[in-house]
């Protein structure tokens, strides 16, 4: 299988290089930038001098904004904190800034500009018109009581208001932020801006402007791209086992979906260690553990005595020493390094499918197209949340909603859709069954048109 190779344009090497140095205090960013960059060679060596005239790579890794913001809120304990909140609003070549709102202690300027420049080719693989963004804060949501969890949601959309509607900048959840932070969000957001304007957020409940299936769909979409890229390939899913990282919407929903077609998961995992069962893991037990309790993985084992519990420590997390057909990571970034996808080879995995943003380092990457497995990249395999939030916005302007069955049905399509493009721009360049560059390829042409229609902005 082609992988990244070396690149020799000069153009290119340019931007890549002046964008590591002006950006050099932050390597997620750069990792995010140079993998898509590299990967573009071909389609930028085509049509070097409109792209050179236009300076449309440097406006392509330079944000059209990044609003940074302070957010200050009171404890139980009547404890004042200050948190630092983001947003960065990417790109809106194509349609309004789209993107989740993460809470997590590691977030910075670099965890969320990376996460903003990935959706925005995410967002263009859907085929719907959203733009790309993504905010947050270092917030840390573990441990809070819900009142605190509202002061510190309360106090972030204060200031956040000020930059988002629904034809601007629409955010949604991410780590840390689910169903009942977007909830507090958009309470807040009418309060103050008194219009009941449902399609400024998504991911909202189901009472007040949500859509059906959206909870399920980075999970199920990520089941559909795997079914789709092994079926290509003569591979059933039924009769595979799985191991996933993470037990959180998009572990839970991938667990649930491939249990359907047939899959054992053999484990998952949360941030201190994971569970191995050899039954196959209770899908229903983690839902009540996680959705509900918002507990610790470790507590599977109180109502599944032959289960194992692996706890965190080595350099590999435990989880990707179990042996399985199917690899699917839904934790966070850089979860998979090198050395990690090596003892995945080895363990004689066939498939990896990305189901968090960037969860597999460059080099790790590169191992696993070297050998062969197959590779749902990130961008292309989980862009069924994204794409269900804009279904979500289309039925907010409608004031109108579908069944569960009409979005499910939408979403299989559309993830369907987005594995063919991908494949149709890897063999169109000679990347054969390197999805990676074939997301980045078949994103690239439709943002780098809309930015030359519109002139230098
Ligand atoms: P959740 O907050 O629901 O779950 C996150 C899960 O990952 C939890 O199990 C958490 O464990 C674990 N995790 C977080 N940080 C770490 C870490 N440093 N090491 C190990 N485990 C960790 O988030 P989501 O499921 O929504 O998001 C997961 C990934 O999917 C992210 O990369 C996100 O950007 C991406 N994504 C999400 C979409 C969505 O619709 N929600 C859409 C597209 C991508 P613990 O409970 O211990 O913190």
């Amino acid at each position: 299988m082609s992988g990244q190779t070396k690149i020799n344009n000069r153009y290119l090497l340019d931007v890549i290089e002046k964008t590591k140095e002006k950006n050099c205090m932050e390597p997620e960013f750069i990792q995010a930038m140079e993998e898509v960059l590299t990967s573009i060679e071909p389609v930028v060596a085509k049509r070097e001098d409109a792209y050179k005239k236009s300076g449309l790579l440097e406006r392509l890794v330079e944000p059209e904004r990044i609003i940074t913001f302070r957010v200050p809120w009171v404890d139980d304990k009547g404890e004042v904190h200050v948190n630092r909140g983001f947003r960065v609003q990417f790109n809106a070549s194509i349609g309004p800034y789209k993107g989740g709102l993460r809470f997590h202690p590691t977030v910075n300027q670099s965890i969320m500009k990376f996460l903003a420049f990935e959706q925005i080719f995410k967002n263009a693989l859907t085929g719907l018109p959203i733009g790309g963004g993504k905010g947050g804060s270092d917030f840390d949501p573990k441990g809070k009581s819900d009142n605190e969890i509202m002061n510190f949601c309360q106090s972030f959309m204060n200031e956040l208001q000020k930059h988002i509607g629904q034809d601007v900048d629409v955010p949604a959840g991410d780590i840390g932020v689910g169903a009942r932070e977007i909830g507090y969000l958009f309470g807040q957001y009418r309060k103050i801006r008194g219009v009941y304007e449902a399609g400024v957020l998504t991911g909202k409940g189901l009472e007040y402007g949500g859509s059906l299936a959206r909870k399920e769909a980075t999970g199920y979409g990520l089941i559909y791209f795997m079914r789709e890229m092994l079926k290509d390939h003569k591979i059933d899913l039924n009769g595979k086992t799985a191991i996933i990282s993470g037990s959180g919407n998009v572990a839970i929903y991938a667990a649930e979906k491939a249990m359907e077609y047939g899959i054992k998961v053999l484990a998952m995992s949360d941030s201190n260690g994971c569970v191995y069962d050899e039954n196959g893991i209770d899908i229903n037990t983690i839902k009540e553990i996680k959705e509900i309790q918002r507990g610790r993985i470790k507590e599977y084992l109180n109502s599944h005595e032959n289960a194992k519990y692996f706890e965190n420590g080595d350099t590999i997390p435990p989880l990707y020493r179990i042996k399985a057909d199917i690899v699917l990571p839904c934790a966070t970034q850089n979860d998979i390094n090198l050395e990690c996808a090596k003892v995945i080879v080895e363990n004689g995995a066939i498939a990896v499918g990305e189901g968090a943003n960037m969860p597999t380092t460059t080099d790790g990457i590169n191992y696993f197209l070297e050998h062969n497995i197959l590779f749902a990249p990130a961008k292309a395999a989980n862009a069924g949340g994204v794409a269900t939030s804009a279904l979500e916005m289309v039925q907010n302007s409608m004031r109108f909603y579908w069944s569960y069955e009409e979005v499910n049905e939408k979403l299989d399509i559309i993830m369907s859709k987005i594995y063919a493009r991908c494949k149709a721009a890897a063999y169109e360049y000679g990347y054969k069954d390197n999805y990676l560059a074939g997301a980045n390829i078949a994103a690239f042409k439709k943002i780098s048109r809309a930015m030359l229609a519109q002139g230098i902005i």
